[in-house]
């Protein structure tokens, strides 16, 4: 019996759940992927983040993290950096399966399809880590119940930045629950800043001059029927904002549905 209570975890702090890692999978020497179980009564609306963390001596250290997978999922999915001498990361990278993360119990954001009025084309834009909330977003079938088409972007640095969303792209196009929506709705395009690239340059530069579009061979967007969701950086946040409000957009959030919605995908 003493042996059992000494090897028993202790509780999480009361505003937590425990959860056990499933499996790691490393991208880049700054990239990396977790899945955990999910707490039973966890709920979260695709798009949003939770904080997340693990135990530093008696206080949990937090930070807030996209959730990766859909509403539906059994499982949780992460997509972190690796932040240089970052308190939480430097940490976190290291996690191994069947080891415990800390999760939160409230959930929140404004990357949720009820933050947007109604369209017909979303545009979810992204670059570095941003791409996480879409990668949920992308296999909720009520995206694609919502839209007759999703353009997810995803701009990184160098080609192996961008694996993670290919194999996320790869997931919802053979996914039994949004497969054949997303065959026929969902197109996924990546530009490169530091490396050749059938696309290149910053997001906001291809879309301020509408390159971008000319190179899809889509119309720019428009406010009567376009939506775009937007995470990363805070400058592409501020450029991509300017850029939606010079267009006509107006911004929604959870209170008040628009025609964007914006969120950090970390703070500067
Ligand atoms: C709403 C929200 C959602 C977030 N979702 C994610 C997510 O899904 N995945 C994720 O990796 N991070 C995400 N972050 C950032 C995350 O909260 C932490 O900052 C990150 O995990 C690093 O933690 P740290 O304690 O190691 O270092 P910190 O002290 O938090 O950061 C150290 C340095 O690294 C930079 N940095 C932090 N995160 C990133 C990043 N993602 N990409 C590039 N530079 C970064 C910071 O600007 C800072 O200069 C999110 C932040 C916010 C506000």
């Amino acid at each position: 019996m003493a042996d059992t209570l000494s090897l028993a975890r202790p509780a999480p702090p009361s505003n937590l759940f425990a959860a056990n890692v499933l499996g790691v999978t490393h991208y880049t020497d700054t990239l990396f992927a977790f899945t955990c179980t999910r707490p039973a009564s966890l709920r979260f609306r695709s798009g949003e983040f939770v904080m997340i963390g693990l135990m530093n001596g008696d206080k949990p250290l937090l930070r807030a993290y996209s959730i990766a997978s859909p509403a539906w999922d059994e499982a949780l999915t992460f997509y972190s950096i690796k932040a240089p001498n970052g308190p939480l990361t430097s940490r976190l990278q290291h996690i191994q399966p069947g080891e415990e993360i800390l999760v939160g119990r409230k959930p929140t954001g404004t990357l949720v399809l009820d933050a947007l009025s109604p369209g017909r084309r979303l545009w979810l834009i992204s670059s570095g880590t941003g791409i996480a909330p879409f990668v949920s977003l992308i296999r909720d079938p009520e995206t694609y119940e919502r839209y007759d088409q999703v353009i997810l972007t995803h701009t990184c640095r160098s080609d192996p930045e961008l694996e993670f969303g290919r194999e996320a792209v790869a997931a919802a196009l053979s996914d039994p629950l949004v497969g054949d929506s997303a065959r026929a709705k969902l197109q996924h395009v990546t530009t490169l800043t530091r490396a050749p690239h059938a696309i290149a340059g910053r997001i906001t530069d291809l879309i301020a001059g509408s390159a971008l579009f000319f190179k899809l061979g889509i119309p720019d967007p428009d406010p009567a029927h376009d939506r775009i969701m937007i995470c990363g950086s805070v400058p592409m946040l501020s450029d991509m904002k300017a850029i939606a409000l010079a267009r006509g957009f107006e911004e929604g959030s959870n209170h008040q549905p628009g025609g964007f919605v914006i969120e950090r995908a970390f703070a500067s």
